[in-house]
């Protein structure tokens, strides 16, 4: 099935700004997380177990060794680098400086994508993105905010609230960043009306892009012990199917969807099974838009909230 029939996709975006293919190479540049070595917090958000998303053998091969793994695996022309495992501001902006002018040095890469939390983001280090994207890079920063609602991030202990995330975005959006917001579908007590009225509330902040995920339980986390306890439910397919081709029908045409399901390998996912095949979730997502209606073909139709 092509998303882009359907979906404003992050190829689709690409291709209209390039002429031609780019991929997104992951990158492990050595970073850790404000949020589990204590700076900000400890533990880590409940989801999370970075190990479960990259290859951690990635994360001891330099960025260009890396770079050079995503050519020999995507074999495209062109390429982003994405900075995505971990907190990738977390160092001062000379430092980040250095990391990402290594990664683009090759006329091949065209663009930056970071990965980071709302509140790891300095003026310095928004300033230094603008840089880049002045030099005519495609730059995306990429903001975890999972939801809008405070009693949930409290629940998966992300250590920042809703303000966080609308402070960075304004001092982005005001230096010309597109920002991408990071949501998951199905944390706990979230119910289909507050992932809408998540949707809502970014919309209305401005964005420019936005990455669906489902709620996947993954050894090492938090969420592996709840879940193990009877305390943590997932979505089932269907479910999140439903939820998230309503949400892209009530997404603006021009945000773009950068991501609309997630995969796991095995045997680190303990939970949703079908999350281990993330493309067939894609699939099944672009027909129902395809029966039902496109992406921004139902702005404003939701009423539960
Ligand atoms: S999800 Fe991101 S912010 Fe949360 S603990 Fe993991 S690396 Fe840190």
């Amino acid at each position: 099935m092509q998303l882009d029939l359907y979906i404003n996709t992050l190829g689709k975006h690409l291709k209209s700004c390039f002429d031609f293919p780019v991929q997104k190479i992951g990158i492990d540049a050595g970073f850790t997380c404000p949020n589990r070595d204590g700076t900000l917090g400890r533990g880590g958000c409940t989801f999370c177990n970075n190990a479960s998303f990259h290859d951690q053998s990635l994360r001891k091969a330099g960025i260009d060794s890396q770079l050079n793994a995503g050519r020999e695996k995507l074999r495209a022309n062109n390429y982003m680098a994405y900075f995505q495992a971990y907190t990738n501001t977390y160092a001062e902006s000379e430092v980040l400086r250095q990391l990402y002018q290594e990664a683009l040095q090759d006329p091949d890469m065209v663009g930056l994508c970071v990965g980071t939390r709302p509140d790891c983001l300095p003026d310095a280090t928004l300033e230094l993105l603008a840089e880049f994207k002045a030099m005519g890079y495609e730059v995306w920063l990429e903001l975890g905010l999972q939801t809008s609602h405070n009693h949930t991030l409290d629940l998966i202990n992300r250590g920042h609230h809703f303000d966080a995330y609308v402070d960075a975005v304004k001092r982005a959006k005001a230096l010309g960043l597109q920002v991408c917001a990071h949501l998951i579908l199905g944390l706990p007590g979230e119910t289909a009306a507050d992932c809408h009225t998540t949707l809502d509330r970014i919309v209305e902040v401005g964005v420019d892009g936005i990455k669906l995920h489902p709620l996947m339980v993954v050894r090492g986390s938090l969420m592996a012990k709840q879940y193990a306890a009877g305390e943590l439910t997932v979505m089932d397919e269907d479910d999140y199917i439903a939820l998230a081709a309503e949400m892209i029908q009530r997404t603006p045409i021009n945000v773009v969807y950068h991501r609309i399901a997630a995969q796991a390998r095995r045997p680190t996912l303990i939970a949703p099974e079908w999350c281990s095949s993330g493309r067939g979730t894609s699939s099944k997502i672009a027909k129902v838009l395809a029966v039902s209606g496109v992406q921004g073909s139902k702005l404003g139709g939701f009423t539960k909230i």
